[in-house]
């Protein structure tokens, strides 16, 4: 492997001399108590299909010369919440014909590695957003970062401004970031206690079955870029805290860089990487991974097969400017399902609604790892 980058309403009650009373008032907390947890079980379930069982796993696994339409509707009733392109099954044929040898991974960070909402339905905080929300940090630079994201974040889910337009807002947004958090400023150690507190206080969360997904690329050595148009640091040590900072996991994102004293004064890239501009173009050169998807082109300068995982119609563009065999895409629709279905589907091989979990990557990896150990055994 090459280069490793480390690189209640508020419930108040009165005390009444009746006891019949009392007992009235904790009878109708408890109630409201059963009925806040029914609701969220409730929300649980209709979020959260089943899992996938062993049988249905050895039934997907050993389908391959059927009807599309035939395995379409195998996978649909397996994975109930995703919704699938006819091209993710052909795609997903010729990554299994070249093997796990050949393939890359390259993944978006902020809801798509992360999750959106947890069971209580708090939104997961973004790699930027747990330090300009930091409790650490003052209350008067938490409104001004408030203030920045309430004008910019408007036009980042506005569809119909042109793509030129909404480059030059989210240069905009992203800089305006930069120069608040210079001006303030962030220190090392502020940066470092930030992230910390929200990974141990939960509130930047892994999405269910992440942790087994990277674990598993890792045991099946294969490379992972994680590409976010985030906060490189938040990304790093997230992965780190979690213990899944691998040796084949490279990070390219917004860096922060610090002066002697320990104060941020610059961002690299100078240009920074926003939600609208994510491509390959802005991985280093030096980068191993690139290395890694030379050495894993599958014939001649053909390029790897990569497995893309993104939450946004930007993420879709993650391997522009990579020579690849075959892209295949998943996409994490976490909200406005309806509004944003049609266009996430005209991108996307697969997608997977309601903030679903990371059944289906997995899926992928676990057929790899058994074509690979059918042809260790043929060959002895
Ligand atoms: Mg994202």
């Amino acid at each position: 492997m090459a280069a490793v980058i480390r690189s209640s309403a508020s419930a108040t009650s009165t005390i009444m001399n009746r006891a019949g009373t009392m007992v009235t008032a904790a009878v109708a907390v408890g109630l409201i108590g059963l009925c806040s947890h029914l609701a969220r079980g409730r929300r649980r379930r209709r979020h959260r299909p089943p899992p996938v069982t062993l049988a249905q796993r050895r039934e997907l696994a050993a389908i391959t010369a059927v009807p599309v339409t035939q395995q379409m509707a195998r996978w649909s009733k397996s994975f109930p919440n995703v919704k699938f392109n006819p091209s993710f099954f052909a795609k997903l044929e010729a990554i299994r014909q070249n093997g796990r040898s050949k393939l890359v991974t390259i993944a978006d960070f902020d809801w798509t590695l992360t999750g959106f909402h947890n069971e209580k339905g708090v939104l997961c905080k973004t790699s930027y957003g747990v330090l300009t929300s930091s409790p650490l940090v003052d209350e008067k630079y938490r409104d001004r970062a408030a203030e920045i994201k309430a004008k910019y974040f408007p036009y980042e889910r506005d569809y119909t401004i042109t793509t030129e337009r909404k480059h030059e807002l989210m240069v905009e947004w992203w800089n305006t970031v930069h120069e608040a958090m210079v001006a303030y400023p962030f220190t090392k150690t502020l940066v470092h206690d930030s992230i910390r507190h929200a990974v141990e206080t939960n509130c930047l969360f892994l999405r269910e079955g992440t942790s087994t997904f990277l674990a598993s690329l890792e045991r099946a050595n294969i490379p992972l870029l994680v590409m976010s148009a985030g906060m490189h640091q938040t990304v790093e040590q997230t992965l780190r805290m979690k213990g899944l900072l691998h040796p084949t996991t490279e990070v390219c994102a917004n860096t922060m860089g610090f002066a002697d004293d320990g104060k941020c004064v610059s961002f690299t890239p100078v240009h920074p990487v926003h939600s609208g501009n994510k491509s390959f173009t802005s991985v280093p050169a030096q980068s191993g991974f690139r290395a890694e998807c030379r050495a894993r082109s599958v014939k001649d300068e053909a390029g790897p097969n990569v497995l893309l995982l993104g939450d946004s119609m930007g993420d879709i563009h993650m391997t522009r400017g990579l020579a690849a065999s075959t892209v295949l895409s998943i996409g994490f629709l976490n909200d406005d399902i309806e509004k944003r279905l049609p266009e996430f589907m005209g991108s996307y091989d697969a997608v997977i609604c309601h903030d679903g979990n990371m059944d289906l990557p997995l899926q992928i990896l676990e057929m790899l790892s058994s074509d690979s150990s059918a042809a260790t055994s043929r060959s002895t």
